[in-house]
Order: C-alpha cells, then sequence, then structure tokens
C-alpha cells in the first residue's frame, strides 16, 4: 500500500511528503484502511512507540475534520488525551507538521499550564490535551465538544490504569457526542485494562500491531 491509495487529500499527503515518509509503517498499513472507513470505527491498538501509531490517528483527524468555513477552523472536531503535558505537545507538533499544507487547521494544547490563564473559548480544529485540564475546560464552557467527531487516548493503557487518569477520561467521554470515533493506543494492554478499554471504545476493532 501507498499513502496514495488510502484517499487522503492531496493538502494531506503533502505533508505526508514533507515527512519524508515513503511508505505506510505496517502500524499505518494496517489501521489506516479501518480508522478512514465509513462509518466511522472504533479502534484498540496494541502498537509499541516507534510503530508509526501517532501519525496513524492523526492522519484520521486530519482526513476528518471539516474546515471548510472560519466558523468550523475554530470549532473543536477531534480531541487527543495523552497521560503529560510533554506528550501532549509532542503530539501537537506532529499535527501541525503533518497539516501544514491544510488551510485553516489550528491547532492547541489543552495542558495545565494554559488553562490557567485561558478566560476565553478556545478557539481551534484538533486540540490535544490532558485529561484533568480537558475535564475543566469542557465543564467551564470553555471548550465546545459538540462538533468532536474524533476522540483519541495515546498510552492509554497509562490513561485507563491510573485512578485520577482514567476517572477524568471517562467523565470527558461522558460529555462528547455519543457517535464519536473512539481510537485507543497503547504499548500494552494488560487484562486489568483491557475490560476499561472494551467498556471506553465499545465495538472496537482490536489489532495487535
Ligand atoms: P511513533 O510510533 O508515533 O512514536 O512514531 C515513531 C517515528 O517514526 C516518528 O519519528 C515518526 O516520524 C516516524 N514515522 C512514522 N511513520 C513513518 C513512515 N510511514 N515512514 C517513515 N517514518 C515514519
Amino acid at each position: 500500500t501507498s499513502f496514495e491509495q488510502l484517499g487522503l487529500s492531496e493538502d494531506i499527503l503533502k505533508g505526508v511528503m514533507s515527512m519524508n515518509f515513503r511508505k505506510p509503517s505496517k502500524v499505518q498499513e494496517r489501521t489506516l484502511p479501518l480508522l478512514l472507513m465509513n462509518p466511522p470505527q472504533n479502534l484498540i491498538g496494541q502498537s509499541q512507540s516507534g510503530t508509526g501509531k501517532t501519525a496513524a490517528f492523526v492522519l484520521d483527524i486530519l482526513h476528518r475534520i471539516d474546515l471548510s468555513s472560519e466558523q468550523m477552523q475554530k470549532t473543536p472536531q477531534a480531541l487527543v488525551l495523552a497521560p503529560s503535558r510533554e506528550l501532549a505537545r509532542q503530539i501537537q507538533g506532529v499535527v501541525k507538521v503533518m497539516g501544514s499544507f491544510v488551510p485553516g487547521l489550528i491547532v492547541e494544547a489543552a495542558v495545565p499550564q494554559d488553562a490557567a490563564a485561558r478566560s476565553r473559548k478556545i478557539e481551534a480544529s484538533v486540540i490535544v490535551g490532558t485529561p484533568g485540564t480537558t475535564m475543566d475546560m469542557i465543564r467551564k464552557r470553555s471548550m465546545d465538544v459538540r462538533q468532536l467527531k474524533v476522540l483519541v487516548l495515546d498510552e492509554a493503557d497509562n490513561m485507563l490504569d491510573q485512578q485520577g487518569l482514567g476517572d477524568q477520561c471517562i467523565r470527558v467521554k461522558s460529555m462528547l457526542p455519543k457517535s464519536i470515533q473512539i481510537i485507543l493506543f497503547s504499548a500494552t494492554f494488560p487484562d486489568q485494562v483491557i475490560k476499561y478499554a472494551q467498556n471506553f471504545a465499545p465495538g472496537a476493532n482490536q489489532m495487535t500491531l
């Protein structure tokens, strides 16, 4: 498979090429046909870091968001949750680079140090956040979640395993549209975590990558 065969737009392919990705990694080759399917499918993907999972969910996000009006560009349509602000920042960077040829894309982080400073509504098409800050922002109505179509949990084992973070992820999800596509990625899914994961992403396809 090539990236061209996946049905991604020219603008997205330009971003892929600018990163010098010649062909999809094994993880991308297996997950992208499923992720890009209509109607959207949920995924629980087990894969080590370094295998290209970030690009897989970022490409799905870029493919699904609607940036055709200024209003939509400022409306959150995809939310990625990560267990630390460092990882959230890193993912935000990947979305920006892969999406650098996608007109109108706005990517923001919802991490602790920004949240305190933020009094206005977050105006972005894609938000990458930590669970606690994201939960607070939704509660304070500084994040409009009504148009969200994709929810990703990166390092899902880390989050669903921990009491605090797991609860926050579950609370966040309970405030989102019910039809949202849910993608969980993790290096491991121990027995006690896989049950939470299956509950969190009902009907998800499970892939060991
Ligand atoms: P990740 O598994 O998301 O942590 O990504 C691992 C590394 O692989 C990152 O540095 C990516 O830039 C790189 N990468 C991801 N997909 C590809 C690809 N299709 N071809 C070459 N490198 C890639």
